[in-house]
């Protein structure tokens, strides 16, 4: 999401004569779009403001100042600390106040410290946006979904991303059609719990997430949907239905559990226990039976026994995951997780390494099991090797494969050749390499 987020602010910004650059070296403003989910991707920001210091005193005769600011998630959970800690940034805002940076930035210019906003306001910022440029790819993120009600005890997005909002479905769809228009292929719609979205209808009445991925199966040039990140126990019928329903909906999913343990899972406050995930899986599969499964993973929540672990290895091996992220609990600021007793360090480390271990063997193990079969696969960059183009496979699989440069931004049929850990091999089937 801070992807998309950061595409929309370079939207907003384009009117006042900013384009987006690939380095901070040079750049009139630079942004740090920041991610506070976990501490470690917290503690990043600070390391990254102290490099960017130096590029803040810009001489006058090479443009004068560079304006620095902080956004996203950190911003709006540390908002002054930032200030503190760095006071030669000058803005800092908070994930849903961007649309109000033409503000900002002039408030910036001023004379009278720096700005900060960190407001929940009334009005969602999605009214505040100008339409989106597409980019340069054939695949598009479209935010449909923002915040979360859940509190898991472990997680800070509630605190930072604010309440669950979802945008009128006219307005995803009017997104979509402008995506497509540009030559978008591929859309995956995002949120933070992305299957609980209850938008608007165009003609009153709400749609669920179901209903809106088959309105925007409907597109002319949508060949390709996807959806994340999904909360489990929001998974409705309809959604299910649309798995078997919609082709263009891809056949994989990132459903995280987090953990096997009904105890952990109940102390996380995750309102499902294993065996509700694993009859869930089940009806996917059975509305979709190439369905591949990914998941979210913490080891080392408090309280976590060895027995707890086992579970979430044995959950592991029942479902068979094709490919999953998976992280060492991180105290959260503010969330109920942080107060109990913690996990030692060490045994967190040793039960991320066995959890990673069985992870990666089942994606490689998925990989191989590719090989030989024929697969749809979207083409959107150049590869390492000369002549060669990257592309993602219907189950997010990286798919190298030796194909003319034209093909850039196409999908093709490719006849898998090689699986890897992290990538497959293929090349186009006899019809499309004539
Ligand atoms: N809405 C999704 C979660 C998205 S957040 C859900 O409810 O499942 C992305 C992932 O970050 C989570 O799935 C979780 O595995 C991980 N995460 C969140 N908070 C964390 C924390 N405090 N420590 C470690 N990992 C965390």
């Amino acid at each position: 999401m801070n992807v998309y987020d950061s595409a929309r602010m370079a939207d907003v910004l384009a009117p006042l004569g900013y384009t987006p650059v690939d380095g901070a070296a040079g750049a009139d403003m630079i942004i740090l779009n920041t991610c506070h989910i976990r501490e470690k991707a917290a503690e990043k920001v600070y390391s990254e403001l102290g490099r960017l210091k130096g590029l803040k005193d810009r001489p006058v005769a090479e443009g004068g100042p560079v304006i620095i600011a902080v956004a996203g998630c950190v911003a709006q959970a540390e908002g002054a600390e930032i200030l503190r800690r760095a006071p030669y940034v000058d803005i800092v805002f908070g994930p849903q106040t961007y649309h109000r940076l033409p503000e900002m930035v002039a408030r910036a210019g001023r004379a009278g410290g720096a700005v900060l906003d960190t407001e929940f306001p009334p009005e969602p910022k999605f009214d505040g946006l100008p339409e989106p440029t597409a980019g340069k790819g054939r695949s598009a993120f479209l935010t449909v979904q923002e915040g979360c009600d859940k509190f898991c005890t472990f997680c800070v997005v509630p605190y930072t991303r604010g309440a669950e909002y979802s945008r009128p479905a006219a307005d995803v769809l009017a997104e979509a059609r402008h995506y497509a228009a540009a030559g978008v292929r591929e859309i995956t719609l995002l949120g933070q719990n992305v299957n609980c979205y209850h938008g608007e209808g165009p003609r009153g009445g709400e749609w669920g997430l179901g209903r809106l991925i088959a309105e925007i199966a409907e597109i002319v040039g949508v060949d390709r949907i996807r959806y994340t990140t999904s909360y489990p126990a929001d998974m409705d019928g309809s959604l299910i239905a649309a798995h078997r329903d919609v082709a263009e909906l891809m056949p994989f999913l990132h459903l995280p559990v987090q953990s096997g343990s009904d105890r952990v899972l109940a102390a996380m406050n995750r309102r499902h226990g294993g065996a509700e995930y694993r009859r869930l899986v089940d009806k996917l599969r059975k509305a979709r039976p190439d369905l591949a499964l990914s998941s979210d993973f913490i080891v080392g929540f408090p309280g976590e026994t060895d027995a707890d672990f086992r579970q979430t290895l044995e959950m592991v091996e029942d479902i068979g995951f094709t490919q999953a992220y998976s992280f060492k609990y991180s105290p959260r600021p503010g969330t109920p997780a942080s107060l109990e007793p913690q996990v030692d360090d060490q045994t967190k480390i040793d039960r991320l390494a066995a959890l990673q271990e069985l992870l990666d063997s089942q994606q490689r193990a998925f990989n191989e099991g590719c090989v030989g079969r024929v697969m749809g696969v979207l083409f959107d960059c150049r590869g390492r090797v000369p002549g060669q183009l990257v592309g993602r496979s219907p189950y997010m699989q990286p798919v190298h494969a030796q194909v003319a440069e034209s093909l850039l931004g196409t999908i093709q049929p490719l006849r898998i050749t090689g699986g890897f850990a992290n990538s497959l091999a293929g090349a186009l089937t006899g019809s499309a390499a004539a």
